[in-house]
């Protein structure tokens, strides 16, 4: 950030007097610009036993698999970002179950919240972001080509837990250090 989306004027990072982080502060207005994470919301979507997956047609990772998922909006819950994504992505109408997993990506600065769903209408297509859709059996999934390590995380979760008939919630935290990817579990509910 250089300049203040308030007044126009420069802005400097600076740690604001009572606070411990250094922010983005306007020299001219002296409105504080915080930064926060934001969060993408996503949907396993299982039809008929098997997984809606999407090749995407964007960067990043444009030509690999992924899930619905996308930035939520000002105005909407997260559950209805994550139904709005299948929408965009796959053409896809889907009802929003249980919450599966919550992903930490803490170097891009994103919370991923991914829910279970299931299609209400058997018609899905190919949206805009897309490149292919197509529902997936567990053992044709192209785990090489899944496009993000949440999605692959949100899918290997799915996949185990309904093999033991049940729907907890998994919680992980993806970090780089030094060049290594660091993934941390916490305790599934
Ligand atoms: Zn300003």
């Amino acid at each position: 950030m250089k300049f203040c989306s308030n007044c126009a004027q420069p802005v400097s990072l600076t740690i604001p007097a009572g606070d411990h982080l250094p922010r983005y502060v306007c020299g001219s207005c002296g409105t504080i610009h915080y930064q926060n994470p934001r969060i993408i919301a996503g949907c396993v979507i299982e039809h008929e036993g098997k997984i809606l997956l999407c090749k995407r047609a964007i960067e990043p990772r444009l030509g690999f698999w992924t899930i619905p998922a996308g930035f939520m909006e000002n105005g909407e819950s997260v559950q209805q970002a994550a139904a709005r994504e299948a929408m965009e992505e796959a053409l896809a109408h889907v009802r929003i179950g249980s919450l599966l997993a919550i992903v930490n990506v803490m170097r891009v600065h994103q919370v991923h919240i991914m829910f279970r769903a299931t299609l209400t209408d058997p018609a899905f297509g190919i949206g805009p972001e897309s490149l292919e859709s197509g529902l997936y059996a567990e053992e044709d999934i192209p785990w090489p080509e899944i496009a993000f390590l949440s999605t692959e995380f949100a899918l290997r979760r799915y996949l185990d837990d309904r093999r033991l008939g049940r729907e907890k919630l998994h919680f992980r935290d993806i970090d780089w250090r030094d060049g290594q990817v660091i993934m941390t579990d916490g305790h599934s509910q």
